[in-house]
């Protein structure tokens, strides 16, 4: 389990004064002008052997990200652009810092985009976080006005940071959708390469960073990358923001070590699985778009990245769903369909047509309405979907599925079987 003294967000429940001049006292702050000195290369360098790999679901190591940036500002401006279009269902981390803990984030992109050489940073905050966007407002304002964002600012790096408020579209969320967004167009996500390092905002050299990756930076640089290295398990390093939901006794954010079991987590955080360890049926450890897991197969699983790809799922944003024996999975997993669906934005064909065809199904596959050979067709259909479209929400449409089928075949089967008794009856119909 973490110690006290590894957590990074020390006011992550809001239980402590957020005022800047109290978050100074926490820490924040302290030495940013010293790391910024240390330059470009050092940073970058620190934040590579720390090991951070992007808090936003992707895992892309965030290092290798910022030095992807030109090293010389050419007549394109740099920009440093945050994703708080925090939408996957379940998670819940970066609403919690942005909050209650906005100065770790705000620290952080002054760092991150002097080591990019980015004078300006957007971030974009979802929608629905009303509150959140008005609390990090009050904290940007609060270091304007104590001279440590703007010109000749105390952190020694000129610097604007810009709240953006999305108007509640999952799509924003994927970043270069969010780009679009950002420039006053519809949210469509572009296609990859040209990654956004080289043509990003307004065409210009950009990178996206989730909220809880640059959050964490501060604290790498003034600690050291091997300390946030030495947490955790090689290759999936440093603390993690947890969002436990579902059918446990305390639901929670919180902060644990990377590689953490499912167990420890679970009973140590969240007062274990209502009606206890037997009640537990399957697991959704990274938000609605990482597969299901049979809850036997998690119990000691490392809950990170290596850990959960053993068990074919993933640690996705960390947002941990638990669901005990009282769930409806196969409804429950027609209900995510229906999500995506809903969100597809509709410019590639095997989403815009596949997501509705995956539901469509998937809906009578809960109520018992559909053949057992469809089973297999709809497992086709989601292989067409995965890895031929723009961007990730297919994959994320198709996943969940296979998860479903993968685990819980018997089950589907099972309610056909019920229904081909029972046919009389008059068929359902799901809550959309
Ligand atoms: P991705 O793997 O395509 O990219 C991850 C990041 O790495 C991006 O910033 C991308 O630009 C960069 N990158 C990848 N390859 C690169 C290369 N060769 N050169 C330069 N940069 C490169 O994944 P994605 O589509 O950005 O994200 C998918 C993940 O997002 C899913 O796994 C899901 O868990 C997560 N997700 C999160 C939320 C949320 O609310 N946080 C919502 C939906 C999905
Ligand atoms: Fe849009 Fe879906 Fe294609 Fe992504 S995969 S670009 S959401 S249609």
């Amino acid at each position: 389990m973490l110690q006290d003294k590894d957590r990074i967000f020390t006011n992550i429940y809001g239980l402590r004064d957020k005022s800047l001049k109290a978050a100074l006292k926490r820490g924040h702050f302290d030495g940013t002008a010293d790391i910024i000195g240390k330059g470009r290369d050092w940073i970058i360098n620190e934040m590579k052997a720390s090991g951070l790999r992007g808090r936003g679901g992707a895992g892309f190591p965030t290092g290798l990200k910022w030095s992807f940036m030109p090293k010389e500002v050419g007549e394109r401006p740099h920009y440093l652009v945050i994703n708080a279009d925090e939408s996957e269902p379940g998670t819940c981390k970066d609403r919690e810092i942005m909050r209650h803990d906005p100065f770790t984030l705000i620290e952080g992109c002054i760092i991150a985009g002097f080591s990019m050489l980015a004078h300006t940073c957007y971030i974009y905050v979802r929608g629905e976080y009303v509150r959140e966007r008005q609390a990090l407002q009050r904290a940007i304002d609060e270091c304007y006005e104590q001279g440590y964002l703007g010109k000749d600012n105390k952190c020694g790096w000129d610097y604007d940071i810009i709240v953006h408020h999305g108007a509640g579209a999952y799509i924003c969320g994927e970043e270069t959708a969010l780009l679009e967004s950002l420039e006053g167009k519809k949210g469509q996500p572009r296609l990859k390469p040209p990654f956004p390092a080289n043509v990003g905002l307004y065409g210009c050299p950009t990178t996206v960073n989730n909220v809880e990756s640059i959050a964490v930076a501060p604290t790498i640089l003034r600690r050291g990358g091997s300390w946030f290295a030495g947490i955790g398990r090689q290759n999936n390093t440093g603390t993690k923001l947890f969002c436990v939901s579902g059918h446990v006794e305390r639901p929670c954010t919180v902060e644990e070590a990377m590689g953490i079991p499912f167990r420890e987590l679970i009973e140590k955080h969240c007062g274990g699985v209502r009606g206890g360890w037997d009640n537990l049926l399957a697991v959704i450890p990274g938000g609605s778009s990482v597969p299901l897991v049979p809850g036997a197969d998690i119990i000691d699983a490392p809950m990170d990245f290596d850990g959960l790809r053993e068990i074919k799922t993933s640690l996705g944003t960390a947002a941990v769903i638990v669901m005990d024996k009282s769930t409806d999975i196969v409804k429950a997993i027609a209900r995510i369909s229906y999500f995506y669906k809903h969100e597809s934005c509709g410019q590639c064909t095997p989403c815009r047509e596949g997501t509705g065809w995956m539901w469509r199904v998937m809906e009578r596959m809960a109520t018992g309405h559909a053949q057992k050979r469809e089973i297999d067709m709809l497992l086709d259909v989601t292989k067409q979907v995965e890895g031929h479209t723009i961007c990730a929400l297919g994959d994320a449409a198709a996943w969940p599925i296979q998860g479903l089928v993968r685990h819980f075949r018997a089950e589907i089967e099972r309610r056909i079987d019920e229904y081909s008794h029972n046919a009389h009856q008059v068929r359902p119909v799901l809550e959309a």
